[in-house]
């Protein structure tokens, strides 16, 4: 047992209380936990996460060459270097994610195999209670805290997102979700078809093309694609002149993010330009002969949806090797050998991996309950995207989906351990945000605004997710370049944090 934990479990039967729970041991809740020991070390706090290991979604994903799909310099922590090609494989990003435990001692906080089921509030106990399935021995013990970190990801880990295609009974052959790979599947010299084209899509099908005896890229509509070596060649070049890597890992965070920005504000006031450029680089990969304004020029505009990054244009090389290739249609229903479309035209395939994305999971598929009341928590207002109108002490880490979830996770976590000092200072135990007189007739407008980001598993889901207000603190950009300034210098007293 954890030693922190210990001190504060009178009997097996008692709940066990620790100052702040952490729920997920993926990227974010170990950024917490880094920043909680350091900001913080007067306070208890244990990881309680429902997989036997940490890592989260670089554990979870297990399908041939699942890797990161934006840098690891931004992707990593702002208080870790990274040392290596900007873009990395699952496995550099556990063992990443393997030294920062270990480096700061973090390990020991974390209680693997436990699956939290339900929260609840009580305002007179000023503590949440959480019940939590012990996995390994099938108990359910209690746990309570004063302030509970969500850091559970935004989608469900147990399964992937799957479209309920028509006729998929009829399939012969095995349809497969990839967040719920087999790792013993055997696709050598077998007819892949991969519906989606996505990131997930992007990473399999070079990972795959070599073995299968086919494998073919399904979309309904194109992706846009950028393709470019997997090096930072300044990174490289001040590494050949000594420089530490703590200054490597910063200058090369600070250029990436520059770079991201301008091609985001490009995005929006040089939309037409930026998506010829996309475009002309994809022709130059695949060559003229390639019909890439049918398969690579999406109708929607660059950004709108993350822009996959393909290191060395690798699924562009098995595009054009022969060995992938790309249909746009729709799919009309499944057949007994593969998939009709509604051009008339039949696939036939041996597997069909659908990589048609995620289940967002609001809160983690917890129960959340504040004093008996069932929350629902699309009732509240998001206190910049972390803290939410009528929920008390509870925090949630909801990361950038453009620029890398970390750069958000990194800020909540220095703004969370500087709202527990400040309560500390106060000498309050509680903090709930609530809408002042003044925001009361703020429109309600959805957590993520779809003109700026619309992926699927967002708009399906949308009308589960807290609202945005149209003013500050209520105002949930997504947007790093401004966050970056506003969230370190969020005023605590400003009327919307309520203490007691
Ligand atoms: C295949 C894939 C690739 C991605 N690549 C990138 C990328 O390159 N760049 C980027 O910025 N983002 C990427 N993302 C988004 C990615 O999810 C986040 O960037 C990041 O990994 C999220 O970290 P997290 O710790 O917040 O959540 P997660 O990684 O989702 O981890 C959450 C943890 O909480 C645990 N948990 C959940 N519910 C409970 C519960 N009830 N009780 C106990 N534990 C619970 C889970 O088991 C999990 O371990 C990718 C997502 C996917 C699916």
């Amino acid at each position: 047992m954890d030693a922190s934990v210990e001190t504060s479990q009178n009997s097996s039967q008692d709940a066990i209380y620790v100052d702040v729970l952490i729920v997920g041991a993926g990227i974010s809740g170990i950024d917490a936990a880094y920043h909680l020991q350091n900001n913080c070390p007067e306070k208890s706090f244990t990881l309680l996460e429902n997989q036997e290991s940490f890592g989260g979604t670089w554990l979870t994903h297990k399908y041939p060459g699942i890797r990161s799909d934006s840098d690891l310099f931004t992707f990593g922590y702002k208080w870790k270097p990274w040392i290596g090609p900007p873009i990395a494989t699952a496995d550099e990003i556990l063992r990443y994610l393997d030294e920062s435990l270990e480096e700061n001692d973090l390990r020991r906080h974390i209680r693997f195999n436990h699956e939290v089921l339900s929260a609840s509030w009580s305002g007179e106990d000023k503590q949440w209670g959480l019940m939590v399935r012990r996995k390994d021995t099938e108990e359910t013990i209690e746990f309570k805290c004063n302030f509970l970190w969500m850091c559970q990801g935004y989608y469900r880990h147990s399964e992937g997102y799957m479209p309920d295609f028509p006729g998929m009974d009829d399939f012969k052959g095995e349809v497969i979700h990839p967040q719920t790979w087999r790792e013993d599947l055997d696709y050598k010299n077998k007819k892949v078809i991969v519906v989606g084209s996505g990131a997930t899509a992007a990473t399999l099908i070079p990972a795959m093309a070599d073995d299968c005896a086919h494998i073919t890229m399904l979309q309904r509509s194109p992706t846009y694609f950028t393709a470019a070596p997997n090096r930072n060649d300044m990174a490289d070049t001040l590494r050949e002149l000594d420089v530490p890597d703590e200054w490597i890992h910063e200058i090369a965070r600070r250029k990436t993010l520059h770079d991201q920005k301008t091609i985001t504000e490009r995005s929006f006031t040089d939309s037409e330009t930026l998506k010829k450029e996309l475009i002309i680089g994809a022709k130059q990969y695949l060559g003229k002969d390639f019909d890439v304004e049918k398969h690579f020029t999406p109708s929607y505009r660059p950004w709108r949806q993350r822009l996959a990054f393909i290191p060395d244009g690798d699924l562009f090389n098995s595009i054009k090797s022969g060995k992938a290739s790309v249909v746009t249609d729709q799919i009309d229903h499944f057949t007994e050998k593969g998939i009709l479309l509604k051009s008339g035209e039949e696939l036939e395939a041996d597997i069909i991996i659908s990589a048609t994305g995620f289940n967002l999971s609001v809160l983690g598929d917890i129960e959340f309950a504040i004093d008996g009341k069932p929350l629902n928590f699309a009732d509240s207002w998001a206190h910049r995207g972390i803290l939410f109108s009528g929920i008390p002490n509870m925090a949630w880490v909801f990361g950038y989906l453009r620029t890398s979830w970390t750069m958000r996770s990194d800020l909540i976590s220095e703004f969370v351990c500087r709202l527990l000092n400040h309560m500390d200072e106060k000498d309050v135990s509680v903090v709930t945000p609530e809408l002042r007189e003044e925001d009361k007739d703020m429109p309600e407008l959805p957590f993520i605004d779809p003109e700026n980001f619309n992926a699927g598993y967002l708009t399906r889901s949308m009308h589960k997710m807290p609202k945005q207000g149209d003013k500050q603190p209520w105002v949930f950009s997504q947007d790093y370049y401004s966050e970056k300034d506003q969230i370190p210098a969020t005023d605590l007293e400003d009327g919307t944090l309520k203490y007691r």
